[in-house]
């Protein structure tokens, strides 16, 4: 299934794990800017040494960074079939440049009420090998701190410290939200309600597949 699809939402809600799984599915590579922006702090590269405050303090990275890094990842030869974008756009400025390079075939709205967020952002614990994500009490590995899939040690971003989680949320709400609408003017937007928690995850995963079907009858 060939597609650009961009996954839009709140810290939390679950873009991430969606996005796995939506991938193994249909063999569209899953491209999350988070995932790429720490690698590049972990590895120290010049990318990760200025992107390393905005992201220990839960604000963004400004734009022209990220775009750049984004604009390089998507012409790579497995992107030519599509992709599941993770993270990016986050503000309009991104999402107009976007278009001058790429153009999108669906939006996916995913949304949660707000305490179902904070629960899931506060339990979550991220793979130092391979950023699979767990959550203490909802999804937990089969042995504590471990990853099931490559051993790696599982941690706590810093990023998802109480105070740091609250200012990403009103990042979220001030500079991420305006999108919905942006994208909803331009007929893209499908609305998900990825409020089901892990058990019923597949509830989200069909609305996915459904608007990305939707989205490649339209082409
Ligand atoms: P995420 O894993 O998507 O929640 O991203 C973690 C952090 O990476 C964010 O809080 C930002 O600091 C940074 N980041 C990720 N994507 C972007 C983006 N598109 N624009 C600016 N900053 C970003």
């Amino acid at each position: 299934m060939a597609m650009n699809a961009v996954l839009l939402g709140s810290p939390g809600v679950g873009k991430g794990t969606c996005a796995k799984i939506l991938s193994e599915k249909t063999g569209l590579p899953h491209i999350s800017t988070g995932d790429m922006l720490r690698q590049a702090i972990r590895e120290g590269t010049a990318l990760g040494r200025e992107a390393k405050s905005f992201v220990d303090a839960g604000k963004l990275v400004p734009d022209g960074l990220v775009t750049k890094m984004v604009q390089e990842r998507l012409s790579q030869p497995d992107c030519k079939k599509g992709f599941l974008l993770d993270g990016y756009p986050r503000t309009v400025a991104q999402a107009r440049d976007l278009e001058g390079f790429m153009a999108v075939g669906v939006v996916l709205n995913l949304s949660a009420p707000e305490s179902v967020i904070v629960e899931r952002l506060s339990g979550r614990r991220t793979c130092r090998g391979c950023s699979a994500t767990y959550h203490v009490k909802n999804s937990p590995p089969k042995k504590e701190g471990v990853c099931d899939r490559c051993s790696g040690e599982l941690y706590q971003r810093s990023d998802e410290k109480p105070e740091v989680v609250a200012e990403r949320l009103k990042v979220y709400e001030k500079q991420t939200k305006p999108l919905v609408e942006f994208y909803r003017g331009k007929g893209i937007l499908a609305d998900i309600n990825a409020g089901f928690g892990m058990p019923e995850i597949s509830k989200v995963i069909g609305q996915c597949e459904d608007a990305i079907k939707a989205a490649v009858r339209r082409k």
